[in-house]
């Protein structure tokens, strides 16, 4: 069975939190074990803040997520309508950030990749960011341990 679910929120920190406990909500209908759901929730957490704080440096904008269950798998789109990315594979890079300034680290990605089965991005200057992340979870995930 498919379920979907679509949340947009205002970029402000404080809706990190809640964006992240939103989504682990949704997904405990996938049966998850408590280290997919950390790592959903780290995922999440991740895309979420680079959209608050690299996508609208300036403003208060929205954010959406959208969701899909299905099967044993989780899908989530985090997308901003920001300022977007010239260089999506050197974003990607680890330890790679653009806002040294700001004390960021470089290590989203590296964690969205480490933590989630697939990650794509999409992006374009001035028109925004889209992060794709797949992940197979609870019964699906054991099942394939044997
Ligand atoms: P950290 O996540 O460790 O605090 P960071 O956010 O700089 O540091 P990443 O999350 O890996 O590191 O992102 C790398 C870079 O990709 C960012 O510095 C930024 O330049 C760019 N980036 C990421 N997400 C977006 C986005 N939604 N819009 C525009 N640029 C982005
Ligand atoms: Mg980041």
């Amino acid at each position: 069975m498919k379920n979907e679910m679509t949340l947009a929120f205002d970029s402000i920190s404080e809706n990190e939190g809640f964006a992240r406990v939103a989504v682990a909500a949704f997904a405990t209908q996938l049966n998850p074990t408590l280290e997919e759901v950390a790592d959903i929730r780290t995922a999440v957490s991740e895309a979420v803040t680079n959209a608050i704080i690299h996508g609208y440096p300036d403003g208060v904008h929205t954010v959406v997520i959208r969701a899909i269950l299905s099967e044993e798998t989780l899908e989530l789109w985090v997308t901003d309508e920001g300022v977007g990315m010239e260089d999506v594979k050197q974003a990607m890079e680890p330890l790679y950030t653009s806002r040294p300034e700001l004390e960021r680290s470089g290590m989203g990605f590296m964690f969205m990749e480490a933590f989630m089965d697939q990650v794509e991005v999409q992006s374009a200057p001035g028109v925004g960011t889209t992060v794709y992340m797949k992940k197979k979870i609870g019964r699906g995930a054991a099942e394939q341990e044997g």
